[in-house]
């Protein structure tokens, strides 16, 4: 409950003027800051395809969210995903270059389906995305596999 700065006169929260002295009140005693910025968006955030683990990072980092586990658990995971991104991206295309490239008869891997399989997993994380934006708008702790439980660690180990 908020007390007018001119006069000391306690206030509602939403009250921008003092009822007694007329005095306009600060905004931080008038409303809360940050309203655009809630959990829920920011848990959305951190799903946003190829460019989420930077809100992920900035939710851990804030002292906003130091105590919001729910939003800490969607940030974790928001940047797991993005690192098996990276592996699909920058390990398994090469390897499975050049097991085709050098050809041995027993690991031969055909270019096309060598191709085809990281394009699946990219296609999977790229899905594992979409459907943690559509879980987080709706305000659901939806946990995916082997990642939400690196998570769930993740969260309970920095308490
Ligand atoms: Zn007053």
């Amino acid at each position: 409950m908020p007390y007018c700065s001119q006069c000391g006169t306690q206030l509602r929260d939403e009250d921008v003027f003092c009822g007694r002295c007329g005095a306009r009140q600060p905004v931080s005693a008038a409303a809360p800051a940050y309203d655009g910025f809630n959990p829920r968006t920011a848990s959305i955030l951190c799903y946003i395809p190829f460019v989420g683990w930077i809100a992920a990072i900035i939710v851990l980092a804030s002292a906003r969210f130091r105590q919001d586990a729910g939003v800490r658990f969607h940030a974790f995971q928001g940047i797991y995903l993005f690192v098996v991104w990276l592996l699909v991206d920058m390990i398994m295309g090469p390897v499975m270059g050049f097991t085709r490239v050098r050809g041995w008869g027993t690991v031969w891997v055909p270019a096309l389906s060598s191709f085809a399989f990281v394009g699946v997993l990219k296609a999977v994380v790229v899905v594992a995305w979409i459907v943690m934006l559509i879980k987080a708008s709706r305000g659901e702790q939806y946990r995916l596999p082997i990642l939400g439980e690196l998570a769930e660690r993740s969260v309970a180990e920095q308490k």
